[in-house]
This record gives C-alpha cells, structure tokens and sequence, in this order.
C-alpha cells in the first residue's frame, strides 16, 4: 500500500477526551475516528487489523466444530418479553421508537428460536453456532474508547446439547479455543471464575487482560493459581459465630451516631457483631441485607442470592416504608421485609442492629431465636491481602478488562422459548445451552494497552495491518526511489504485507515518527548514505534494534524478523 494514496490520517495531538493509551493511540494512529459517545467508525488500517482478529476467531472456531450464522441486529421485542430480558437489560437494552423492535444485545433469544423451530431428536445435537455480529448497548458511560461502546462486533456462540455431562464437552471447547484465539492474537490473559448475573446458569468464566485501567476487579492468588471475579471471588473468614452469654434482646439509647466505627467505640465492642442492615428493592418487595460491621456488601453476589436485580432503595422511600432513617434500622420486629444475611453472620448471637427507630438500638439480638433470616449468602466482597480459600496465600486484588465470557446457560433459554427434543426414548427434553462471547475491539485495544510506548503502537505481527513500514528517506533522489520501488514489488510478491511510505515533501524525522506511531513489526529504511554501500536499514519497532543489511539480504532478514 502505497502511503502517498493510503488514506490514512495520524494526528501529532492526543485526543483530549482519552485517557486510555489504547483509545489515543488508536486515534492518533488513525484506526477509528469517534462518531457520537460510544460509537465510533472505523477506518481503512483500522480495519485491516478488524479482519485479522476475526479470521483468527473464524478458525478457532471453525476448528471446534462451530458453524457459522449471521442473524438480524433487529429483534421483535416480544421475544425478549418472553425470557424477561426486556426487564433483565433495562435501560442498556436500545428501543426502536416507532415499531415493536430492539437492537439485539446479545443473541440468546434468536438463536434459541432458531434451535427451537429446527432441532427435533437427539439426532440432530450437539450443535455449535456462532457469528461475528454487531451489539448494541445503551452503556451508561461509554468511555476508554471502543473498550465500552454503545456498537460494538461480538463474537457470539451458542451450543446446543442433550445433557448437562456434553454442555461441559462443548464449554471446554469454547475454553481451549478461546485460549488459542487471544494467545494468537498476542495477549497476556487469565481466565477467572464469574459471576452468571441474574440469569442464572450453572456456571461461567471470563477471560481478563490486567489492566489499572480495567473496569472489573479480580482476586488472584500468586500460589496456587485460583482467581476469581470480585463478584464471586471468596476468601477464608472466620464466621462471627456464638459467644457463652445469651442474654434477652434489649434496646439501647445510641443518641447521634452515624456510622459502624462510632457504634462500636460507644458501645466498647468490636465492629464485628454489629450487624449492619442494608435495604434494597428487588422488583417491588423490600429486602433487608445484614452484613458484619464494616464488610462490604457486593452487589453482584446479592443479585445472584436473590436471582434478580436489586436496588438500594431511597432514602426517603425507606423512612416511608419503616419511620426510621437508615442509620437506624434493623432486623428485630421489622415487618413487610425479606430479611437475608451474609454467611460470616450464619447462627451468630450478641450482635447489635438498628431499633426501627432512630437514635436506638437493640443489643443481645441472637439471629437463631430473635430474628427469621430467610437465607444466609456469600455476600461480602473480599480485600486484598485475605486468604485464599483453596490455599490460604495471601490474596491479590489486580483491574482488568473483560474480552471474553463462557457461560454454562443449561436449560434456561430452552425452558423460556419452548426448545425441546425428543431423546432416544422418546421422551422431550429441554435442549442444554451454553453461551460464549468475544469482545472483538477489546481484543485490538488490549493489544494496543499490552504493546506501546510513548511514540506509539507495538504491532505484533499476527494482528498488525502490515507487516513492513518501508520508507525512502528522500523522494528527490533518484536511486533511493527506485531502490524503494524496487523492494516494495519484491516484498509485496514474496506475500509481506507492506505500507510504503513514498510520500514527497515530507521530512525524513516526520516519517519516523509516523512510523513509530503506526507501529508495523519492521521498518525498512531506504536512505542515501546506506544505499552507497548497498546496505538498507532495518529496525524492529518492538525493541528499537537497528540492522543495516546488504540489499540482497533483506527479504531473508524481514522474512526471519516477521517468524520471531
Ligand atoms: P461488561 O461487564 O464489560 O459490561 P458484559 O459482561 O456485559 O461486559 P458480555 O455480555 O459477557 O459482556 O459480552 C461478551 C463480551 O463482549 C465481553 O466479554 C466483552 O469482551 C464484550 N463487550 C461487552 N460489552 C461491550 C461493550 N460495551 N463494548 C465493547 N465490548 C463489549
Ligand atoms: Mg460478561
């Protein structure tokens, strides 16, 4: 490709809206170019490295057996109704205005349809099927770029299986070729237990790239290998458990005390056995969460306790619904609520809560004779430094960016949607799913967050939009020119992919930097002086090497450099 006719905008500035390197230099390097918040258009070298990740993605699924489909972004809305997604996805589910429509999310509900009217017997599973297709979500802050878009390409797959023991044939499938995918694709990645949300299922992963910049938070133990997401990850506390003295409830005056720290000062205890009451809304029922003292509460984890989504419910609606602001309420005697409670506080007694009224509280509560707790969860988000619940090493708390999800889905899609079929007894059966997924541009920008420095991209060459920058330093001579003309034919027939920078008027130091900035694997610098002893320079943008090689060497070294 010829840069002089290339269309290809660098820009000198970074973009002030990015605080992401990935997001300034994907602009900079004239990759993507935003649109609106959240969406953003892809251009011409942009999207040659596109094309390279989804023809890794298109065989490492082709090679596990998977077909490839390509379903409508346009989905009637009803059959979201009936899997209660509409709910489930609330605002980030984009409406079409003037007809009964959505802009699909995600594909569970089409391609289960399809299984639905199509697979009859047992004959016809297993079946893997998958497309490379763009989502649309209402993200309420899109913001790092094209890491979290309103539009974005998902590769998204879906097995259909007979049993619960072949779904985890067809996830362990999905697993190795997903590892093979970002290991092609050059990334450092792990892999961590997840949560499945409020829709159920039996169990998933994410594949995650460390990253300060990472939206999700992952505990990882150094020793023996467990890692986790935040919103499932445990780690070894001790319950808080029954002391000798059991005394009757009583209520104590605790006048104008606001927070944990100050109720155990007062009271001369530890922060430990006050139980801390939290109130959240799932759909229109009120439930009380009791945590001890200063453990945090994880909202993911409550979601997955309660299988739905929950709010924490508004000040003055929770005045409305007990007479007590919330620092004052509490397990005992509260009417019209579910009450559920974090595992550390399993069977504990001597615990201290909110009175319902404000400015007391009720000591001595025993939680296996005073109170009906509805269900004890792993409810608390772990810290650093906490023990590791398979091997006690201390945990670690790293950021990461979410680019894949593998999903255990089992028979909740098939149940809602009617997809049966008839086992070789004859007997119907719901279909057993399984639901994966890519994020294709976070691939591409954790590429880039894994592999720059300050003058720019890093391209590995699996995914680089072109193997060679080759530039003539100066256009106005004659033998440099043909010497450049001359190795772009031979380079472009041995089959390398080269971007030749033949532009005239401009300096040789804004070529560099371009080059840098782009960041093709190998740069081949055509200039005068080497050019007298027949040499050419070459240098590898990922370790600043320079070489400078006879002329008839250079397809050889390229072709050596490109494999390593
Ligand atoms: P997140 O928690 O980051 O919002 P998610 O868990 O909602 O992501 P999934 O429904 O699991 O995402 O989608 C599968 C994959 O699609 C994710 O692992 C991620 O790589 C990618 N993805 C999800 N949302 C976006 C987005 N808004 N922009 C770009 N990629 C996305
Ligand atoms: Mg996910």
């Amino acid at each position: 490709m010829r840069l002089s006719t290339y269309f290809l905008p660098t820009l000198k500035e970074n973009p002030a809206d990015a605080a992401m390197a990935s997001h300034r230099l994907m602009v900079r390097a004239g990759l993507i170019r935003p649109l609106a918040a959240g969406i953003y258009s892809w251009l011409p070298v942009g999207w040659r490295v596109m094309k390279k990740v989804m023809q890794i993605i298109r065989e490492e699924m082709d090679a596990i057996g998977a077909q490839e489909f390509q379903l409508p972004a346009l989905n009637p809305v009803e059959i979201w109704q009936e899997t209660g997604r509409v709910e489930a996805f609330g605002d980030t589910l984009f409406h079409i205005k003037n007809r009964p429509l959505v802009l699909a999310p995600t594909h569970e509900e089409i391609f289960t349809t399809i299984a639905k009217d199509n697979i009859k017997s047992y004959r016809d599973l297993p079946q893997i099927w998958y497309q490379i297709q763009t989502k649309f979500r209402n993200e309420p802050r899109p913001r790092s770029g094209v890491i979290r878009g309103r539009q974005f390409f998902m590769k998204d797959s879906y097995s259909f299986d007979r049993s619960f023991e072949e779904l985890d044939k067809s996830y362990g499938l999905h697993r190795e070729a997903y590892k093979k995918i970002y290991t092609r694709s050059g990334l450092k990645f792990f892999i961590v237990g997840a949560s499945s949300g409020a829709m159920g299922g039996t169990g998933s992963q994410e594949f995650m790239v460390e990253s300060p910049d990472g939206e999700d938070t992952c505990a990882v133990c150094d020793s023996c290998g467990y890692a986790a997401n935040l919103e499932v990850a445990s780690s070894r506390v001790k319950p808080v458990g029954r002391l000798e003295a059991s005394n009757p409830v009583e209520e104590i005056h605790t006048p104008n005390i606001k927070t944990i720290d100050q109720l155990a000062e007062f009271l001369k205890i530890s922060t430990e056995r006050l139980a801390k009451s939290l109130v959240y809304k799932a759909d229109d029922s009120a439930v009380l969460v009791l945590m001890s003292g200063n453990d945090q509460l994880n909202e993911a984890k409550l979601t997955a306790a309660l299988g739905k989504n929950a709010k924490a419910m508004e000040p003055a609606e929770l005045a409305a619904f007990t007479g007590a602001n919330a620092g004052s309420i509490g397990p005992v005697g509260l009417k019209n609520f579910r009450i559920i409670a974090d595992r550390r506080l399993e069977e504990a007694n001597e615990l201290i809560s909110g009175a319902n009224k404000d400015d007391f509280h009720v000591a001595h509560i025993d939680f296996s004779r005073d109170v009906k707790i509805d269900g004890y969860f792993d409810l608390r988000t772990i810290e650093a430094g906490e023990q590791c619940p398979n091997c006690g090493h201390a945990l670690r708390i790293v950021n990461a960016i979410e680019i894949g999800h593998i999903f255990k889905l089992g028979t909740k899609y098939s149940v809602s949607l009617h997809a049966n079929y008839l086992d070789e007894a004859g007997a119907e059966k719901p279909v057993v799913m399984g639901s994966y997924g890519i994020g294709v541009e976070r691939i591409i920008a954790c590429h880039i967050e894994q592999n720059h420095d300050e003058s720019g991209i890093k391209w590995g060459v699996s995914i680089a939009p072109f193997d060679v920058h080759l530039a003539s330093v100066n256009m106005d001579n004659e033998d440099v020119v043909a010497a450049a003309e001359k190795l772009f034919t031979e380079l472009t027939e041995a089959g390398i992919e080269v971007l030749y920078d033949d532009r005239r008027g401009v300096s040789p130091g804004f070529k560099f930097k371009d080059a840098d900035l782009l960041g093709m694997p190998v740069q081949v610098i055509v200039g005068e002086r080497n050019l007298k002893q027949g040499n050419i320079e070459l240098k590898i943008r990922r370790t600043g090497e320079r070489k400078v090689v006879p002329g008839a060497q250079v397809l050889d070294e390229i072709r050596n450099l490109l494999r390593n």
